[in-house]
């Protein structure tokens, strides 16, 4: 049976290409810093992101978690929103790890103002935490793959500087957010301190994330990681599936974000479905089915008893239904999708 996987653009896998140039790749030990293809990758992802350094990580979760970690203090506070990735999905990690406590910022799909974010900093005082970091995520993955705008970004940036705080940037998607913009990776990475991208997303590398800094910062992350169990030896075998998803994997971003459209445009013509599809920025679409909740609507689809396909979806919330486009998805499964949902839901 043909399964149609809209789970998560995580599902991806490398492609013959990628992985012959995965198998051609240089590698040298990397704990040694002697991996030439690991530190390819590590000044590509530092020049596209405009920073002095960067540092190739396991996974976006460690990448964060590193740079939190760096920015930080135990019994710190960090400012991000509530339904950020830092906070939501990645087990605990702050507390757990940094034991620093989130001020989670009710945004609109992930996205907040400097006012919100000035609110939430804490006075001067003993008996209070104190406020050290806030974070973005570009594009909000629980957002529906919403877009930080630039210019509020920037007037965050102004409350970061006048309260002398840090600014992390989660940039799992930075790559979508860049293509659906036109605004260079660059662009958006010049205000944070520190920015964390994911090369096993949109970009369909098999393992990977980079965290970019200035040399100080990227140094002492560097001493964490190893310390964390982060410290990899050949890994310019896995680091070549990033410099190769770079280079042929990033500007085809667009295609992926032209079917989320598509696939929202349409499903919001079935009657029993509830979608804006004016709120779809780039390759994630979240919608709801009347009187179904979203593992009901995940069951029926995958089961699918009507059409002979099977189409995979996630739960994004209790009620909301979550499809993702990706490298491995094209313009014919995305008709056999919609065919799905058309038979069950119209
Ligand atoms: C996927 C993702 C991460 C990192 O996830 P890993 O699975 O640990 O690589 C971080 N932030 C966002 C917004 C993500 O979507």
């Amino acid at each position: 049976m043909k399964v149609i996987d809209l789970r998560s653009d995580t599902v991806t896998k490398p492609s013959k290409e990628m992985r012959e140039f995965m198998m051609s790749a240089e590698v040298g030990d990397d704990v040694f810093g002697e991996d030439p293809t690991v530190n390819k990758l590590q000044e590509k992802v530092a020049e596209l992101l405009g920073k002095e350094a960067a540092l190739y990580v396991p996974s976006g979760t460690m990448g964060n978690q590193l740079c939190i970690k760096a920015h930080t203090q135990p019994w710190d506070e960090l400012i991000c929103d509530k339904d950020a990735h830092i906070y939501n999905y990645e087990s605990g990690s702050i507390a757990g790890l940094s034991h620093v406590q989130v001020v989670p910022l009710n945004g609109k799909n992930g996205i907040f103002t400097a006012e919100q974010v000035e609110e939430a900093i804490r006075p001067e005082a003993y008996y209070l935490p104190k406020t050290r970091l806030v974070c973005v995520e570009n594009t909000h993955n629980r957002g529906g793959g919403s877009i930080f705008p630039i210019e509020e970004i920037k007037r965050i940036k102004e409350v970061v500087d006048k309260y002398n705080l840090k600014f992390h940037l989660d940039g799992a998607r930075l790559w979508n957010a860049s293509i659906a913009t036109g605004i260079s990776m660059k662009e958006y990475a010049q205000y944070f301190d520190s920015v964390s991208v994911c090369l096993s997303k949109g970009l369909g590398a098999p393992v990977g994330s980079v965290i970019a800094g200035s040399k100080e910062f990227i140094k002492l992350v560097h001493r964490y990681r190893k310390a964390w169990g982060g410290g990899m030896r050949q890994a310019g075998i896995l680091a070549a599936a990033g410099l190769f998803a770079i280079e042929h994997n990033f500007q085809r971003l667009a295609e992926d974000h032209r079917r989320a459209k598509y696939f929202a445009n349409e499903i919001s013509k079935i009657s029993r479905i509830k979608i804006d599809p004016e709120t779809v920025q780039t390759n994630i679409v979240l919608f709801e089915v009347e009187g179904l909740t979203a593992a009901e609507v995940c069951q029926i689809v995958k089961d699918n008893s009507k059409t002979g396909s099977s189409l995979l979806l996630s739960i994004g919330k209790k009620y909301l239904v979550r499809a993702v486009t990706h490298l491995d998805v094209n313009d014919d499964d995305i008709e056999e999708a919609i065919k799905i949902l058309k038979a069950h839901f119209n």
